[in-house]
Order: structure tokens, then sequence, then C-alpha cells
């Protein structure tokens, strides 16, 4: 017997009556984590299928396959890496329902970079003293989201992770001696053609 599609398990439990118990944050038409309710704007296609099968979600058992559980839709769910790797592998049903009540609700994809790119300009203050700098000159956003853009493409990637926070806090640091060094130099707006060399 193959594995229900993710849209399939949705459907499931769309229609289920304990849809309360296992799946509490589903919407059909947008994936989500079914125990905390982490979604992704690009997991978005031009179907609600197309949307749940492109979705990055796990397959999780409710009662584990090695505990006797089937692959039946009714015994799967679909969680977030963090969600299936902390979810408990029990006989027991109700302790799955029991752990999911207790999930706590996680932001978007998006909303969750966003607030690591703030919580990193947090401990890089000389980004934010350097950004305060130049902010009202014509343009500077324009050029500091350049300089970021280019930082981040000589940043190394922790796999599967993306950028680690360690890494936003050294772009933002980097890029605060960039616009100081242009500053000083020959002037922030005039030194656009510039290539950065973070080495220095
Ligand atoms: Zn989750």
């Amino acid at each position: 017997m193959s594995v229900p599609s993710k849209w399939k398990i949705a459907q499931h439990w769309n229609e289920s009556p304990r849809r309360e118990d296992f799946a509490p944050h589903l919407l059909l038409d947008e994936p989500c984590c079914f125990a905390c309710g982490w979604f992704s704007e690009r997991w978005e296609r031009a179907t609600a299928q197309a949307s749940w099968q492109r979705a990055n979600l796990e397959r999780a058992h409710i009662i584990p396959s090695s505990l006797g559980g089937s692959d039946d839709a009714s015994n799967l769910l679909l969680l977030c890496k963090p969600c299936h790797q902390e979810s408990p592998d029990w006989v027991d049903p109700a302790q799955m329902a029991r752990w999911i009540a207790t999930r706590e609700e996680r932001p978007s994809r998006e909303l969750e970079t966003f607030l690591a790119w703030f919580a990193a300009a947090e401990k890089a203050p000389e980004f934010k003293d350097a950004l305060a700098s130049v902010v009202a000159e014509e343009g500077a956003a324009e050029r500091v989201s350049e300089l970021l853009q280019d930082l981040l493409g000589r940043a190394g990637t922790h796999f599967g992770v993306g950028f680690s926070q360690g890494t936003r806090v050294a772009v933002l640091q980097a890029a605060a001696d960039e616009i100081n060094r242009r500053a000083q130099q020959t002037g922030w707006e005039a030194d656009e053609s510039r290539s950065v060399d973070i080495q220095d």
C-alpha cells in the first residue's frame, strides 16, 4: 500500500470529526503544519492541491509504524520538521492529541526570517548606527539593500537551515564597516561602483 499524498492527508483531516484534536490549524486552501501552524508564502501555487504537494511538511505517524501504526491517512499528520522531531512516538493517539494541544504556535517562515534579522540587528549595534548615519540620503535604502545582498552572496549556509543567526550578525557588522568606510573615504554616494572587500 502506498503512502497517501499530502493533499489526501489534508483532505482527510479537513473532513474528520477529530480535526480539532489533530489538525487545529488546518485550512484546506493554505498549507500549514497541523501542530503549530507554520507556513510559507513560497508554497503558494495555483491550486490548493499543488500548494499542499509543494509544502515543506513531513508525514508523521500518529501511532508509529514500529508500534503497529498504519500508513492510512487517518494515522498520518503533516508536520514541520521541528514538530515532527519533537512529537511523541507512542501507541496511544491521545498522547499525540495532548502534545498538539500544548504545542506553541509558530509564525510564518517569512515572519520568522524578519524576526531573526531584527534580533541580529540588536546584536550588531554598529549596523544600526551606520544605517542611521546614511538613512536620510537619497537612495540610501537601495544601496544598503544592494550591499546586504552582496554580502549575503559571500556568506555560507548551514545545509537545510539557511543563514545561521551568527552569519546574520556577521553580515550586518560587515555592512556597517563598509558603510562607514565609504562615508569616510570618498563619501557614501560617490562610491557606488566600488566593489566590496569584506576581507579587510
Ligand atoms: Zn510545526
